[in-house]
């Protein structure tokens, strides 16, 4: 119990931390990136306004555009990455300062099929011949004399390099994350650990008190039903009707004390780990069938029909005395809450796949449980009905002890109902 609610606090914190550092790194690399982008955009801009200018006065001076000589162009590729393109009205390209070979057939493709507005910045990827990608930032400006257009501008930078670099940032980023994830969760769940000593001793104190108060009520309380026994068989004492009654009342109550106090030592015994669990090879049904024999009387008692149906034999490794007390919890519910002229029944069958297993079904056909309780219905001193419960002599622990049961066998138990419609109870053990 304790390792599943350390595992879990584990869980939940590195859940918490893991969804932190997602936020980190999703918050810090989009403003990084914005940042970037708008700070690249705006120079650009700049330098495209510049560019448009000198363009224009140069124009004005020699009636042509400026152009790169082919040597000046290799070296503005290699060591600034800003390049142009100028194209006349007539979309003739009418000089330029090219980018490095690789990228130009990329970005003379762009500029071409691109509808860019006066003044427009924008991010433009591509894939390159060798699969690599490269991201340029072009801007587009219109060159004027005056009112007269002259062509157009087209200024760009390769900022493939820093595009690269911000990606490796970002995977350097998670790399450390989930590494700090690792070390988080690993530290997490040593901090759960100390967290939850105080609340193990405490639950082991309570669970040792439990366990004590109820092996040390067993004495008395059998001694108060020998008490009771003698004093109704004492042939002196003349009892009237009333203190007979009051006897078997206190009788009945004492009956129920000590059934408690026994489940309650049960499950303390459980809980510590303490019973031991003795497998032995026996027949499941001959099991069923004493088991059905002992509860005859209280079924024909209330006018219910005991069946069971299945295979005749169900060989089973099991600690027998276990199973007994299963079967009964079960049987005895069915009969308890099934009201008369109802049917119970037991139904045994084994199964071979996905594993070979032994299903026992306890169905009836009494109130049935509401959906919303299934579950519950398995915990200590959980009644749907407290009141129906106490009446038919209820302790509200039958199931919890018949989980541990299903539990230690490595078994499952479910239960399929319909509120008036009966209910069946279904264990799966393995064989
Ligand atoms: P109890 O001693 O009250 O029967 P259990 O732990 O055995 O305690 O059962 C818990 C509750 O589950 C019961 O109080 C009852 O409301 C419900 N229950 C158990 N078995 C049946 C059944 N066969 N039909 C309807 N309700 C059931």
């Amino acid at each position: 119990m304790f390792t599943k609610i350390r595992n879990g606090l584990t869980l939940r914190y590195s859940i918490v931390m893991m969804l932190l550092m997602m936020a980190f790194i999703v918050v810090s690399s989009t403003g990084l990136l914005w940042i970037l982008y708008r700070e690249e955009q705006q120079d650009l801009r700049s330098f495209t306004e510049e560019e448009a200018r000198e363009q224009a006065a140069m124009y004005k001076e020699k009636a042509a555009f400026f152009q790169f000589a082919s040597k000046e162009a290799e070296n503005v590729d290699t060591e600034g990455k800003i390049f142009y393109y100028v194209f006349g009205t007539n979309g003739q390209q009418a000089a330029a300062a090219e980018p490095a070979r690789e990228i130009r057939i990329g970005v003379l493709t762009i500029i071409r099929n691109w509808d860019a507005q006066d003044g427009e910045a924008e991010l433009k990827k591509f894939r390159l011949p060798n699969g690599d990608r490269a991201v340029v930032m072009l801007c587009s400006m219109k060159i004027y004399d005056g009112p007269q257009e002259l062509g157009t501008v087209f200024v760009g930078e390769d900022i493939s390099s820093y595009y690269h670099m911000l990606k490796m940032l970002l995977i350097m980023m998670v790399v450390i994350s989930i590494l700090f994830l690792v070390i988080a969760a690993f530290a997490g769940h040593l901090l759960a650990g100390r967290a939850i000593i105080p609340i193990q001793q405490a639950f082991s104190r309570q669970r040792e008190f439990v366990a004590d108060a109820s092996h040390e009520l067993r004495t008395p309380l059998s001694i108060l039903l020998t008490s009771v026994d003698a004093v109704q068989t004492d042939d002196d004492q003349k009892l009237s009707p009333f203190s007979t009654q009051v006897l078997d009342d206190m009788k009945n109550e004492i009956r129920r004390m000590t059934k408690i106090v026994t489940d309650l030592l049960t499950l303390a015994r459980a809980d510590a780990g303490a019973t031991n669990i003795i497998r032995e090879k026996f027949d499941l049904a001959i099991v069923a069938e004493q088991v059905l024999r002992s509860l005859q009387p209280q079924a024909v008692v209330k006018g219910i029909t005991l069946e069971m149906a299945g295979d005749a034999t169900i060989p089973i490794l099991a600690d027998r005395e276990r199973i007994n007390q299963l079967l009964l919890i079960l049987v005895d519910n069915a009969i308890k809450y099934t009201p008369a002229g109802g049917r119970v029944g037991v139904l045994l069958t084994t199964a071979a796949a996905p594993k070979p297993c032994v299903m026992i079904t306890v169905h009836d056909t009494g109130v049935g449980i509401p959906e919303t309780q299934r579950k519950l219905i398995f915990e200590r001193f959980y009644r749907v009905d407290k009141a129906r419960s106490r009446e038919e002599g209820g302790t509200g622990l039958g199931l919890s002890i018949a989980k541990w049961i299903v539990d230690v066998h490595g078994g499952k138990i479910k239960v399929e109902s319909a509120p008036g419609g009966g209910s069946s109870f279904v264990v799966t053990l393995p064989v």
